[in-house]
């Protein structure tokens, strides 16, 4: 791992933080202080984006669109997007510092998981510049019909605050290899990596001015984005009940297009006859836990066939008691911080919520009461064993360190259990029996379906949820048709 050049940073954040606008920074409005969620310190200032700033990333956006990002040849676009790959590359440290010092995640998962894949996304999305074909369409009647794919418009891109840099980066990297200019929104407490960014690209002069914005500021911004009729696509990753109002206001004025990221309470359900139960339950725990637990695919409600059930909770409880939660940036640590107050107030308050429905408490069910957490948004992992799947622990996304167990006795008792939820984002089993396995795969109603792992993500791959865990794709080819519309050419010859 790279040195971390903390000082640089510690200089950086001194000077108060503006939004990114048809090439320039602008102050705009109120300031609002950004807090380290580890130790609750103030980190730095950023200025909220006000009505002018969001007037003028809209409209040089729409007049990069229509001149300069149009007039260059592909080759120069997918060049574009491999430069800011690389520039990722180059400031990965600075990068992870800004990212957990905002978020709270590990140094570790910053620099391990956020990073390369921030940077990668731009290497295979300049890959497919040139590789999205239109079709000639077999018609009759004299007719030469043929299909182009053309540039959505200017899209606005909402993002949440549990991966900030990497899922902008995931929606950048194919809006702009599509010949589209973008307007980020990332959420106010976790802005950092982004604004960075736009320094770097600024610096760089790698795009032309408008083509990629950064507005800063909260729900009122991005409201304000999804009405503004410069504005053709929202690409929206966030909770569920906020993407209706994102819909609601996004049809308002013009009729956007919309890509819509959203909840999750997905099953893991393990079998009896999985392979190595121990390699099992470490990676099914990994896959809740990491990130502590903040991540909107995690495997929440863990399904678990009764004749192992007493021994996969007794492991995953001393899974979850060695955990040490810390200084993000401390080698020891391997839990790091919730991302902010109204995050860390609402898991308590599910964890309480848990204990009244008369779970029963395996470990955690509390704050981490360690001197190195006390002044800090720590979590301790939670594992709510006997639950049912109606009580609410176990129906309502938490988003947090906390899973619930449940035991099962036979395939169409847990089939129906797991898709028992408004969420269909993803889903794990693990089992020897390959016909069992094939039988889930066709029934589980979810987006994504991991058969003896959990979280296999590959950028060739689509990501994204069906039912309540939201609309359409991102990723692999499949997050290219969101960012383009199609026309159909019809000759008479
Ligand atoms: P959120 O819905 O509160 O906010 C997401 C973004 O929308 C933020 O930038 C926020 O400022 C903005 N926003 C808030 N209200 C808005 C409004 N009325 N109009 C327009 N924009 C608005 O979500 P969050 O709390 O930041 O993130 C956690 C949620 O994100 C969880 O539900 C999680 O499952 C989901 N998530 C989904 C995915 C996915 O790929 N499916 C990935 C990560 C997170």
């Amino acid at each position: 791992m790279e040195t971390a050049p903390l000082e640089t940073t510690q200089a950086w954040l001194k000077e108060p933080k503006m939004s990114y606008a048809g090439g320039e920074f602008i102050k705009g409005g109120a300031p609002l202080s950004l807090k380290n969620p580890a130790n609750c310190r103030d980190l730095t200032k950023i200025y909220e984006a006000d009505d002018r700033t969001l007037a003028l990333a809209s409209l040089s956006a729409q007049n990069a669109m229509r001149g300069a990002w149009a007039q260059i040849t592909r080759r120069e676009r997918a060049q574009a997007l491999e430069a800011i790959g690389q520039l990722i590359r180059d400031h990965r440290s600075e990068l992870a510092i800004l990212e957990t010092l905002a978020n709270g995640k590990l140094y570790s998962e910053s620099f391990n998981d956020d990073l390369p894949e921030s940077a990668d996304v731009f290497d295979y999305y300049a890959g497919w510049v040139d590789k999205y074909y239109s079709e000639t369409c077999p018609v009759e009647r004299g007719f030469l019909n043929y299909t182009v794919r053309e540039p959505i418009g200017v899209c606005a891109l909402i993002v949440p605050w549990n991966f900030p840099l990497l899922l902008a980066c995931w929606k950048m990297a194919p809006a702009l290899a599509m010949g589209n200019t973008v307007i980020v929104k990332p959420a106010p407490n976790t802005t950092l990596t982004l604004i960075r960014l736009a320094e770097l690209i600024d610096t760089a002069k790698i795009l032309p001015p408008g083509v990629f914005n950064l507005v800063l500021g909260g729900a009122e911004i991005g409201q304000k984005l999804c009405l503004d009729p410069r504005i053709q696509k929202v690409s929206f990753t966030g909770s569920s009940d906020v993407a209706k109002e994102v819909v609601k206001a996004s049809v308002s004025q013009n009729l956007k297009s919309l890509t819509l990221e959203l909840g999750g309470k997905s099953p893991n359900i393990i079998f009896a006859d999985a392979k190595d139960l121990d390699w099992t339950v470490r990676q099914s725990f990994r896959a809740s836990f990491s990130h502590k637990g903040e991540k909107c695919s995690e495997p929440t409600r863990f399904f678990v066939e009764a004749p192992v059930y007493k021994q996969v909770c007794e492991h995953m409880a001393s899974l979850a008691h060695a955990v040490v939660c810390g200084d993000p940036f401390a080698s020891l640590s391997t839990q790091g911080a919730q991302c902010n107050e109204a995050q860390f107030e609402k898991i308590l308050r599910y964890i309480e919520i848990g204990k009244k429905e008369s779970c029963r408490l395996l470990a955690g069910g509390e704050r981490d009461r360690s001197p190195d957490c006390q002044d800090g948004y720590f979590i301790r992992p939670t594992l709510f064993a006997d639950a049912n799947n109606a009580m609410r622990v176990s129906q309502e996304e938490i988003f947090g360190p906390v899973v619930v167990l449940i035991p099962f006795h036979d395939d169409e008792e847990v089939l129906a259990m797991a898709n028992q939820n408004r969420y269909g984002l993803a889903a794990g089993l693990w089992t020897r029996d390959l016909s069992r396995a094939l039988r889930f795969c066709q029934g589980l109603e979810s987006g994504m379906v991991f058969v003896n792992h959990y979280g296999c993500y590959d950028f060739s791959s689509p990501f994204g949820g069906i039912k309540d865990s939201g609309w359409g794709k991102e990723m692999g080819v499949h997050a290219l048709a969101e960012y383009t519309k199609l026309k159909s050419v019809w000759f008479k010859i």
